[in-house]
């Protein structure tokens, strides 16, 4: 049982009522978790079905903002990681995206891709920092403020190295095809003993071949089990329970998106706060830690099946045990627990059309290619598009083409616009001028400007209509949107710092870092746009 109430209680007995507005004391650790696609609803689905000090630890005993959203678009993984520390939207931090178009080169650019490194652990080539990230994060004004040992890990390395900051002592990540965690020569030149040591346990091949069945009996959960839409693991023919975890020719890449993957990372989460002494020294340090298995889980089987309610409870379980050896190293009176997701995720067209919802799904490059026929009729043939792929509904224009033939964005806009809306797939088209100078209306305006970057911008930004997902594929689903489902997420602080309770106040992603800097009293991010929620902080 951890005791942080009773020592909440000896602390307020003891504080004279006039000593209200003095600083409460630092914690010796900051814990910042990021579930990679987690809606806030998941938490409120089936509460009584978690366990008494997984999320309750947080939603019963901390401060929870049940009304928290993100204010930009795309909501992904790599813009969320970037910026639930940074306290900046993709205008200000850049990542606009998992990857994009970058117009400097003429190609793709993925968000965490430098050419100056390289991988350190394996022998692949692929190398990533945090390079293409602009400003900074909570973990580099902590180290500015107090000198902090920051490590961050997760399965993912956008996930690891996003929130932190530009230089953290250790940032580690999974690597499928070895089953081993990595990291680049941007952070160090040889991987620690301690993190040999983990990999040399070699956790990920007990799972080949195990079985994933439900954690809590069947009729805990909602909706039937093979629901419209969802997809299948790979090596399976349908989509129910029992799921068996099939070998891959590409290492572990079948067991990290299930809930084994959350399972590996938090037991090197707990190797890391041992070996590293994490919260053992005079200052405060930072641990971050993104679990990644919700996201493919959910992209494959959407958010209302089994596998997502499931997998929902042994991530509960799994922080459970994280919270319990956090309270035994360091004492979770001296801990501040920071947790939120990356993005939602729309429901499965199929599922949703169930529901009577205006759902579909669209081929974007399909579209594309008509659009490119609607203007070559007008305007003569060319190659009008930098780029074919508009992951984001982000369209690149060919600006050479353009000049050629004198002709300007302005020129074309329209004709996309008109083309565009007349699909009856999308809502709106944005240009970059709307953006740049902030006449796109509304709150979706505002969400678009926010995720607009003057530098890697596209030229024309798409807007679907809710419920309609780009793709080609005919089961599954996906996020990125400005709608609800995509950026609702829960956001919880726990610690000393906070006051417990249920919080529906207006609450952006962009806020965490304020509202955290704020408890720490530290500077913020050097881009940090949010405001602290002070209703929340215990000494204001
Ligand atoms: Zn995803």
């Amino acid at each position: 049982m951890i005791k942080v109430r009773l020592f909440c209680l000896l602390l307020a007995g003891l504080s004279p009522g006039c000593l209200t507005t003095s600083a409460v004391e630092n914690p010796k650790l900051v814990v910042t978790i990021i579930v990679d696609q987690m809606r806030y609803d998941y938490l409120e689905r089936s509460p009584d079905k978690f366990a008494n000090e997984g999320f309750r630890l947080l939603t019963e005993r901390g401060a929870f903002m049940t009304f928290a959203r993100y204010n930009y678009v795309p909501t992904v993984t790599g813009p969320g990681h970037a910026s639930y520390l940074s306290g900046s939207p993709p205008s200000v931090h850049g990542i606009i995206g998992n990857e994009w178009f970058d117009k400097r080169t003429g190609k793709d650019l993925y968000c965490c891709a430098d050419t100056n490194v390289v991988a350190v652990g394996t022998t692949n080539k692929s190398a990533m920092s945090p390079r293409n990230f602009i400003g900074g994060t909570v973990a580099d004004q902590m180290r500015l403020a107090f000198d902090s040992k920051v490590i961050s890990v997760s399965m993912k390395d956008r996930g690891a190295i996003m929130p932190a900051g530009k230089k953290p002592k250790g940032c580690f990540w999974f690597e499928t095809k070895s089953g081993n965690f990595i990291t680049s020569t941007y952070y160090m030149t040889n991987l620690p003993a301690w993190v040999n040591e983990f990999n040399e346990r070699k956790l990920p091949a007990n799972y080949l071949g195990k079985t994933w069945e439900r954690v809590l009996d069947s009729s805990v959960y909602q909706f039937a089990d093979a629901e419209p839409g969802e997809g299948k693991l790979h090596g399976e023919t349908n989509s129910v329970f029992n799921h068996k975890i099939n070998t891959s020719t590409n290492g572990f890449d079948t067991v990290y998106p299930t809930p084994f993957g959350d399972e590996i990372l938090t037991q090197f989460a707990i190797a890391a706060i041992d070996a590293e002494e994490l919260g053992q020294g005079p200052q405060p340090d930072l641990l971050c830690i993104s679990y990644s298995a919700l996201d493919g889980i959910g992209h494959t089987f959407g958010p209302y099946s089994h596998e997502v309610q499931d997998e929902t409870f042994r991530l509960d379980r799994q922080l459970e045990i994280l919270f319990h050896h956090l309270d035994e190293k360091v004492g979770l009176a001296n801990v501040d627990i920071v947790l939120t997701a990356d993005h939602g995720i729309a429901p499965t067209p199929e599922f949703a059309k169930q529901m009577g919802l205006d759902a579909q799904r669209w081929d974007s490059g399909k579209f594309m290619t008509n659009l490119l026929t609607k203007l070559e009729q007008q305007f003569g043939a060319g190659k009008y598009f930098a780029t074919m792929k508009i992951p984001y509904g982000d369209i690149f224009l060919n600006h050479d083409v353009l000049r050629e033939k004198g002709l300007t964005t302005s020129m074309i806009a329209p004709v996309v616009r008109e083309f565009a809306l007349n699909t009856g797939l999308f809502m709106n088209c944005f240009t970059r001028e709307q953006l740049l100078e902030g006449r796109a209306p509304g709150q979706i305006g505002r969400f678009y400007i926010n995720g607009y970057n003057v530098e890697r911008g596209a030229d024309l930004m798409l807007v679907t209509k809710p419920f309609a997902l780009a793709g080609t594929n005919k089961t599954g689903t996906t996020h990125g949107s400005p709608y609800a489902y995509d950026t609702r997420v829960p956001i919880l602080f726990f610690g000393r710092q906070f006051k417990a309770g249920r919080y529906s106040d207006e609450f952006y992603i962009t806020d965490i870092a304020a509202t955290l800097c704020a408890a720490l009293r530290i500077e913020e991010p050097p881009g940090s746009i949010g405001k602290p929620c002070l209703r929340i902080l215990a000494d204001q």
